[in-house]
C-alpha cells in the first residue's frame, strides 16, 4: 500500500507509435493497477519534434507526480515491465517507441547506479520534460544544481537548436488534477 505523504516522485512518459495518447493512457493505468503506485497527478499531453537523428513521428509526452511505496530500483522495474507489455522492443537508443517511462525525481534522492541514475541526467537538456514538469511542480528543486523546474525550463532555449513542444490536451481519462481521492 502507498502511504499517504511520501516523497514526490515525478515520472516522464511519452509515445510516438500507433495510438500515442492510448499508449500513455494505459501505461498510467498499468501504474495504478500496481497497488504500490499511486498516480497523483498527471500533466497536460505535448507534443514534441524528436530529438534524433532517425527520421520518425512526433512525440506526445507527459510528466505525472507518483506516490510509492518503491524503491527507486523496484519502481525502475516496473517502468521496464510495462514498456515490455506495451510492446516495446529493444531497438535503436533514439528509435521510435510505444511507450518510454522515465524517472526524472525521486523526492530529493540522489542514485549513481550502472542501471538507474536519479535525477535523470539528461532532464536540463529537454523541452520535452521540462514543459509538462512546469505545469505540475514549478518550484521542485532539483537536489544536485538546487535550481527550480521553473528555472530549468527558462535556461533551456539556450542550449542549442529548441525543438518545437506544445501544448496538446489532456491524456484520456487522466485530468490534471488527483485520480484518485485522498
Ligand atoms: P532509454 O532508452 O533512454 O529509455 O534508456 C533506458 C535505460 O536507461 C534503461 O536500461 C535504464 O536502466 C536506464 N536508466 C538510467 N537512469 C534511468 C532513469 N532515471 N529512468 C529510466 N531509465 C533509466
Amino acid at each position: 500500500m502507498v502511504r499517504a505523504g511520501t516523497e514526490p516522485v515525478y515520472v516522464g512518459v511519452g509515445s510516438n507509435q500507433a495510438n500515442r495518447n492510448e499508449n500513455i493512457a494505459l501505461a498510467l493505468l498499468m501504474l495504478e493497477a500496481d497497488s504500490r503506485i499511486r498516480v497523483k497527478v498527471c500533466s497536460q499531453a505535448y507534443l514534441t519534434e524528436p530529438v534524433s537523428e532517425i527520421p520518425q513521428p512526433t512525440f506526445v509526452n507527459a510528466v505525472v507526480e507518483l506516490e510509492t511505496s518503491c524503491e527507486p530500483a523496484s519502481l525502475l522495474g516496473k517502468l521496464k515491465e510495462i514498456e515490455t507489455l506495451l510492446g516495446r522492443t529493444a531497438g535503436r537508443r533514439w528509435g521510435p517507441r510505444a511507450i518510454d517511462l522515465d524517472i526524472l525525481f525521486f523526492g530529493k534522492r540522489i542514485v549513481r547506479e550502472p542501471e538507474l541514475r536519479v535525477p535523470h541526467p539528461r532532464l536540463e537538456e529537454r523541452h520535452f520534460v521540462l514543459y509538462p514538469l512546469t505545469e505540475i511542480a514549478p518550484a521542485f528543486i532539483h537536489p544536485v544544481s538546487g535550481l527550480t523546474v521553473t528555472e530549468l525550463k527558462r535556461r533551456l532555449p539556450r542550449i542549442g537548436c529548441p525543438p518545437r513542444c506544445v501544448r496538446w490536451g489532456r491524456v484520456p481519462r487522466w485530468s490534471t488534477v488527483s485520480s484518485a481521492t485522498p
